[in-house]
């Protein structure tokens, strides 16, 4: 088998179609390669190589080793280098980098083929030994941490300390001879602690590298980060071998950063970072701050240093050039890595840019304006789960602002919430239920966890590409990073800022979107739904099929619900109108009373209210359908339990607290959820269907007269598993609308159906579509009886299962589409056998996740409903589907 594909001198083996195998990294620099683009040469080892070290107890193959040469000599004939030559060395770079990106969070290893002989010729070489020696110390100290497990803080003591003793400031500022000191005392430092010296000989070396890579894909971070974004283990890791280029040569030489257009706020401007005399991972390293790449950068951002545009005018004009041609070729925007070599550029990576929701609807709804990408290319482009970010509030701008510190706006939104200087702070305050602004000097890998649970996050040092930008740009955190006006004192908890002092727990505000921090909680305003949003929303709503609406109980949620583009009711609950202010009293009364008439007698005083609360809904909706379920959790439901609760409601009903025990304890049910509820209730006290029917009913005569627009109410009865439940509820419906219609001398179309939540209902479907004008999935309810899993109690094992690999997801968030799915199929089909206009819909949770719509999509439903704040979401995903 082929295991090696190489690449350079404008010619390679693969390209951006190969990723799979090759990797983002590899396949885009072949893919740049072929572009003509100046890319140093190498080769890529195939992901499969990664599946197979692991298959066979972390070996690598025998047969690769020749493949790797082969391409190894290749890279020595471009290069007119050899490597582990004494006199003009090739040093190469060994990278990581699967089929999906995984920023940081895998390891790298530079400047491989140095040792004490090589060192000397790339001195001579050069011409500068400072470089030679600065490269060997980088080397040893990456290799180290990489290959052989030695923690970098070691070394970073060490040079702290040298530099201190030398008197410099900035690594930049060692000599050769310091940093030839500096690499005599690393190399001890490896013998004593480790016991074997640092590998001399470059092919050690690079199998090293090889198998510290592959050895990576299963660290703990690349571990936690496959399970935050969902990747599957199983597609392993390629391997890339490159040729060296040196930013760290000099003032003419850099590396640097750089995005195609903002990627904070999707300005079509140039947008990256740099660093003279630097190589790797310098830049986001943030040791030392870095430069802006443009002049207008800049200028706008307050960066001190000149930029790249006026140090290096004729490297930066041919990297605007070869940006443009890549944002053109991929047809998006681009993150790239760069080094300039005594002013020849050289390009080190590409990839499709990660970037805030806001930044993705500008650059999509921009492209469509350019002509670069289609609307419906533009819909597809933006992560419906990522609308939540948009609905983040932002801080009021009418409101005076105690600024006690800024840094650079590095992920947009604002928060507030207390301080925390570590990760495991931050966790434990989510658990804890209170909101974390997490306060770093700078974020690393390890942090990541931390960062997830807190609301905003805040670092003293970094650029804008730094580890906390990227990562929280990429979870949509609010982010403010490199506050040089802030100082964080460790040892006693504090953050110094303008003029105060902070210490851990005080209460802070985070503006993502200025780079400004504030003293305390500042008021904020909700964001608006238009300009960019609004096209990209508008697009979506004309290229999806299902329709999207809501679940509302109250005519507030209805409200909200409207306002992001609901197009109707799926489900209204009306139990939770019961429990609103004193109602639940006299849902009491009724659930307590001795007898049918004591019950008639509550309910005609639950009526108006039931009546005025759908009048307001329909009202709202203004002929857009409103599905409204009859009564559905058990009754013991809105009763008291503990004796204090019990005493208390006793009083209020003039009742003995003993005998109110005697009722709750008869209506206790050991398994309320497949007890005494949905339709039973109805079938059981039938007086309970007459008063939510005449409620309806009634609402619609009034809401048809006040608005002028017909409504037609459908109603649902939930649990049915037996047509004959179905049947005999509807007789109840249909009796109360003959009596309503001829009081109100008006004719009201309305429709009954039922929710399919029982296995039993959904295999009866054609025999229950006889008696049904519609079906809603209640997918919360048919994945608990489908699998025989409380979904109450199913936290206890759920995680576990996922842990263990049981289950991939919980099927409660996104639909078990293989068994829960296969019945919505069934009903579907044999629903429509029956009544082929059945509209068909779901309400459960999973009407707000992308991927269980795109489920609903296939298999042909009308509509899904969801929670109000997941409509957009719900609305692109449905386009997505259909696109
Ligand atoms: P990551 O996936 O963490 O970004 P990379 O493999 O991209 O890791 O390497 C990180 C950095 O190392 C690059 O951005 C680049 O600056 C530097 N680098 C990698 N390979 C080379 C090379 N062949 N020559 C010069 N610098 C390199
Ligand atoms: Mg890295
Ligand atoms: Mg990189």
């Amino acid at each position: 088998t082929n295991w090696v594909y190489t690449f350079g001198d404008g010619k390679a083996e693969g390209g951006a179609g190969d990723f799979e195998r090759l990797g983002g990294k590899g396949a885009n620099l072949a893919e740049m390669c072929n572009l003509g683009l100046p890319v140093p040469p190498g080769l890529t080892i195939v992901s499969d190589v990664c599946t197979f070290y692991y298959k066979n107890g972390r070996k690598i193959p025998e047969e690769l080793k020749p493949q790797v040469m082969r391409g190894l000599q290749r890279m020595e004939a471009i290069t007119g280098r050899r490597f582990g030559d004494t006199a003009r060395p090739l040093l190469v770079s060994v990278r990581s980098g699967g089929r999906a990106s995984m920023p940081g969070m895998m390891d790298t290893v530079l400047n491989l083929g140095l040792n004490d002989a090589t060192v000397q010729a790339l001195g001579h070489d050069a011409g500068d030994a400072r470089f030679a020696w600065d490269s060997y110390r980088r080397f040893i100290q990456m290799y180290a941490d990489v290959v052989m497990g030695l923690d970098n803080e070691v070394f970073e003591e060490i040079l702290g300390d040298e530099k201190a003793r030398f008197g410099h400031e900035f690594d930049t500022d060692l000599t050769a001879v310091e940093w030839q000191h500096v690499v005599s005392i690393y190399k001890s430092v490896i013998e004593e602690e480790l016991g074997e010296a640092f590998p001399q000989e470059p092919e050690v070396q690079l199998w090293g590298a090889v198998g510290a890579v592959f050895a990576s894909w299963m660290n703990a971070r690349a571990v936690t980060y496959r399970q935050l974004h969902n990747i599957p283990e199983a597609w392993g890791t390629a391997v890339n071998i490159q040729a060296m280029v040196f930013g760290n040569l000099g003032n003419s030489s850099a590396t640097g950063v750089a995005f195609t257009r903002n990627p904070s706020t999707g300005e079509k401007e140039l947008y990256g970072e740099f660093l003279v005399n630097a190589q790797g991972e310098d830049v986001v390293a943030g040791i030392r701050t870095p430069q802006s790449i443009t002049e207008v950068a800049r200028i706008a951002s307050g960066y001190e240093k000149p930029s790249m545009e006026k140090l290096m005018p004729e490297a930066f004009v041919e990297f605007r050039s070869i940006c443009a041609q890549l944002e053109a070729h991929y047809r998006d925007v681009q993150d790239l890595e760069f080094t300039i070599e005594r002013g020849k550029l050289w390009m080190l990576q590409t990839r499709n840019a990660k970037r805030t929701t806001k930044a993705a609807m500008k650059i999509a709804v921009d492209m469509v304006d350019e002509g670069l990408i289609t609307e419906d290319e533009a819909v597809s482009r933006i992560d419906p789960t990522s609308l939540d970010q948009l609905l983040h509030p932002t801080i009021d701008p009418r409101v005076p602002r105690e600024v006690i510190g800024s840094g650079l706006p590095a992920s947009p939104g604002a928060a507030t919430g207390e301080i925390v200087f570590t990760a495991e702070e931050a966790i434990v305050a989510e658990e804890e239920g209170r909101k974390a602004i997490l306060v770093r000097i700078e974020t690393s890998p390890e942090d990541i966890h931390g960062m997830h649970a807190a609301e905003a996050i805040l670092t003293t040092r970094g650029g804008m590409t730094s580890h906390a930008a990227v990562v929280a740009r990429g979870m949509g955190i609010p982010c403010v990073v490199g506050t040089g006006t802030m100082r964080i004192d460790i040892r006693n908890e504090k953050l110094i800022g303008i003029g105060v002092t902070l210490k851990k727990g005080d209460i802070v505000t985070i503006d993502g979107s200025t780079g400004q921090v504030l003293k305390g909680e500042v008021p904020m305003i909700q964001p608006e739904l238009s300009g960019d949003f609004g096209r990209i929303m508008a697009w979506a709503d004309r290229s999806r099929r299902m329709t999207v609406r809501t679940n509302a109980d109250t005519p507030a949620d209805a409200r909200a619900a409207r306002s992001f583009g609901a197009e109707g009711i799926g489900l209204c609950r009306t139990e939770h109108m019961f429990f609103e202010g004193d109602r639940i009293h006299v849902m009491r009364e009724m659930i307590l009373a001795e007898d049918e008439a004591g019950r008639r007698a509550a309910l005609a005083k639950l009526m108006p209210m039931q009546r005025l609360d759908f009048t307001g809904l329909f009202t709202i909706m203004h002929g857009l359908p409103v599905t409204i379920r009859l009564l559905d959790p058990p009754l013991h439901e809105f009763l008291p339990k503990t004796d204090e609760e019990i005493a208390e409601v006793a009083g209020i009903m003039g009742m003995e607290p003993a005998a109110l025990r005697q009722r709750v304890d008869a209506l206790h049910e050991f398994n309320p959820m497949l007890g005494h509820r949905g339709c039973r209730l109805a079938i059981s006290y039938p007086e309970i269907v007459e008063m939510q029917a005449r409620a309806i009913f009634e609402a619609a005569v009034l809401a048809a007269r006040e608005t002028g627009a017909a409504v037609v109410p459908e109603i649902m009865v939930p649990l049915v598993g037996l047509r004959s439940e179905l049947d005999y509820v509807k007789a109840c419906i249909d009796e109360v609308a003959r009596a309503v219609m001829t009081e109100a001398k008006m004719k009201i179309d309305y429709l009954v159906g039922t929710m399919i939540e029982l296995p039993r209902a959904a295999l009866r479907a054609h025999i229950i579509a006889e008696a049904a004008e519609f079906f809603s999935f209640g997918t919360n309810d048919l994945t608990q009886t489908t699998f025989g899993m409380s979904r109450d109690d199913a936290a206890a094992f759920i995680p576990t299962y996922q842990r263990k690999g049981i289950i991939e997801h919980d099927p409660f968030i996104s639909l078990d589409f293989d068994g829960v799915g296969e019945l919505i199929r069934i009903a579907s089909e044999r629903g429509r056998r029956t009544r082929n206009d059945m509209k068909l819909g779901i309400c459960g949770e999973h009407g707000g996740d992308p991927a269980s719509i795109h489920f609903c999509e296939d298999i042909g439903l009308d509509y899904v409903s969801c929670s109000p704040f997941r409509v957009p979401i719900a609305r692109l995903a449905a386009a997505q589907a259909a696109i």
